[in-house]
């Protein structure tokens, strides 16, 4: 049996009922399989693959916290510190009901290849938490951060791991865990990025995601003879990637013309108002009902959830198609309907959005296919600079972090483009960003000898 196919049996038979990490570690090894054959004996002998796909550290904790009715609720909690061999572990936080070990770990591993594709020193890793912060009080949702931070301060840092938002981690639950840490702690250090401007912030970070996102989808365009001026986009979510996704597409001349949530989507006729959007969802954190409430040109579908269902705005024509909610949200029939309608591309701003039956379908179809550890690499990227900024103890304008988050994206994707090309792939940008992330990650792990 090849070494590829040795250690995907491995991985799934030493951690069963991790369905999403089994399925990133699948995409990843199967395009690595022609680089891992041409150096098979060393990496066999090294246990790299081994290694790669074990986290260095997994921590498991309790959050105990008091609700407003007196009532004491636990939470579990986890951080996953899978890679080190280029920098500090770095990945985001993620709050919400459906986190468990695997789902962690899988975010944890495409970290590793995303980080990497940066050309930032930062390592890979992913943390979080099943605890919902929809529907709570402000003072609730400071007291799980406070507990949660009171137990990872200890394994976290600015030069060791530094954590960052995910999904129903905003600005809010990084300043309550933030203030924590310094609380405990006693130092003034960027442990965590995405925080606030007035306390160490990155002016663009919280556009960083999608405007990264468009970053690199307008380039991969581009490059197949494109212009995204002029386009018709869908866009999924409409949490902090979707939002500003929206934003730079139509500032680029695209007109986005959906967005969703998990209980339903809209289709606006006329193009996402994203001033209203942002008011629905940042500012009165309600349902897109209230959306189409307000303005006449969209129509609101009651939806399925994302996970495993799909959404709905895939049934609608478009030449672009960005995922920005969650991990398998774009399922085999989305991209049939997709490739049916005459879609161009789809770049992934969520994490492992689209299963590996819609992926391949996809490309087998020729729709360039930009994934999500290189298209939504912006947000990590900028993390990176915020933590660049903190360390000089100095804020860059808003124009300057913009043009280096720009220059990043185009560079990631020249990255995967001259990747595939070198191993007679061309156009799959998949295998290029997996190939690209890992060759780096190899080095640096076999320079620094067996730990
Ligand atoms: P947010 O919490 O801001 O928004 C998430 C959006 O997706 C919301 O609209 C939410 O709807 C919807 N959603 C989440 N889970 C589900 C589900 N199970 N079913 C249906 N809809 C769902 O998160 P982000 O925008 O930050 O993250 C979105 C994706 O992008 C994630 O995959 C994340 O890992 C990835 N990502 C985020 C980065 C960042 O910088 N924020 C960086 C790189 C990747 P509702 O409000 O109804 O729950």
């Amino acid at each position: 049996m090849s070494y590829v196919d040795e250690v995907f049996n491995l991985v799934v038979e030493k951690n069963p009922a991790q369905p999403e990490f089994h399925q990133a570690v699948k995409e990843v090894l199967e395009s690595l399989r022609v680089v891992i054959e041409a150096n098979e004996e060393a990496y066999r002998r090294d246990a790299l693959l081994e290694r790669l796909v074990t986290p260095e550290r997994q921590l498991l904790f309790r959050v105990p916290w008091v609700d407003d009715k007196g009532q004491v609720q636990v939470n579990n909690a986890f951080r996953v510190q899978f890679n080190s061999a280029i920098g500090p572990y770095k990945g985001g936080l993620r709050l919400h009901p459906s986190v468990n070990l695997g789902i962690i770990k899988f975010l944890g591993f495409e970290q590793i290849f995303k980080n990497s594709l940066t050309g930032l020193p930062i390592g890979g890793g992913k943390g979080g938490s099943d605890f919902d912060p929809k529907g709570k009080s402000d003072r609730e949702v400071m007291a799980f951060c406070q507990s949660f931070m009171t137990e990872l301060n200890k394994y976290i840092g600015a030069d060791t791991d530094v954590p960052a938002g995910d999904i129903g981690t905003g600005a809010r639950e990084i300043g309550y865990m933030y203030g924590q840490y310094k609380r405990i702690r006693g130092v003034y250090e960027g442990v965590l990025t995405g925080k606030g401007l007035s306390y160490g912030g990155s002016l663009v970070r919280t556009e960083a995601t999608g405007y990264g996102l468009l970053y690199l989808t307008e380039e991969m365009l581009k490059c197949n003879g494109h212009d995204i001026k002029g386009k018709t986009v869908v866009i999924s979510g409409s949490g902090n990637v979707a939002i500003y996704a929206c934003q730079k597409a139509q500032q680029l001349g695209a007109k986005v013309v959906t967005v969703s949530d998990s209980t339903g989507w809209i289709y606006d006729s006329e193009g996402i108002d994203v001033v209203l959007l942002k008011e629905v969802k940042e500012v009165k954190r309600a349902r897109l009902t209230e959306y189409a409430a307000a303005r006449s040109s969209a129509v609101y579908h009651e939806g399925k959830s994302a996970e495993g269902a799909g959404s709905g705005v895939w049934s609608v024509k478009c030449d672009v198609a960005l995922p920005c909610a969650t991990q398998n949200e774009l399922l085999l029939d989305d991209a049939k309907a997709l490739v049916a309608n005459g879609c161009i591309a789809v770049a992934e701003g969520a994490n492992m959005p689209t299963t590996i039956e819609a992926t391949q379908y996809l490309q087998e179809n020729g729709v360039l296919f930009a994934p999500g550890k290189a298209a939504n690499a912006g947000g990590v990227a900028t993390s990176a600079l915020e933590m660049s900024q903190n360390s000089e103890r100095l804020s860059w304008t808003f124009e300057e972090v913009d043009g280096k988050l720009k220059n990043i994206m185009v560079n990631i994707f020249h990255n995967l483009d001259d990747a595939a090309k070198k191993y007679n792939m061309e156009g799959n940008y998949v295998a290029g960003a997996n190939i690209a992330g890992f060759l780096k990650v190899a080095d640096a792990m076999t320079a620094q000898g067996i730990v």
